[in-house]
């Protein structure tokens, strides 16, 4: 069971919720995968629940990070990227998130340096 959680002013609540368009790669029962509008990679892909989350840390079912991260890997293998991928969750400002409702970006199809910026 979901929290069911919604912020009206949030972004990613109003994607899920079909009022801001967006690409779907894939919908599951308690995520969705979109692509990213300013891709950092040929594939850029963010895997973002349904419920709205501000970051990891609000997150309290072990069971929902799980299967956000199988979805990424699930897209992952269906984009083809076979030859490797980055799973990222930036965590608060000083990680750069931006939109505060918890996503994993899935980036792949160029080669990766470590370690990031
Ligand atoms: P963050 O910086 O929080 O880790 O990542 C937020 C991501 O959301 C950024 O990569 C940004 O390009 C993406 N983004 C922001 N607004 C939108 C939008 O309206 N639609 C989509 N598809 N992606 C968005
Ligand atoms: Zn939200």
């Amino acid at each position: 069971m979901g929290t069911g959680k919604v912020d009206a002013g949030c972004i990613f609540c109003q994607i899920i919720a079909g009022q801001i368009p967006s690409t779907t790669v894939s919908d599951g029962d308690d995520y969705r995968a979109i692509r990213d509008v300013n891709p950092q990679a040929p594939t850029h892909i963010l895997i973002v629940p349904r419920d709205h989350y501000a970051d990891v840390c609000e997150v309290e079912d072990a069971g929902l990070l799980g299967r956000l991260f199988q979805a990424a890997a699930s897209v992952a293998k269906s984009e083809g990227l076979d030859s490797g991928f980055r799973l990222v969750v930036n965590t608060g400002a000083q990680a750069g998130q931006t939109v505060f409702h918890l996503h994993i970006h899935l980036l792949g199809g160029r080669s990766m340096h470590w370690p990031p910026g």
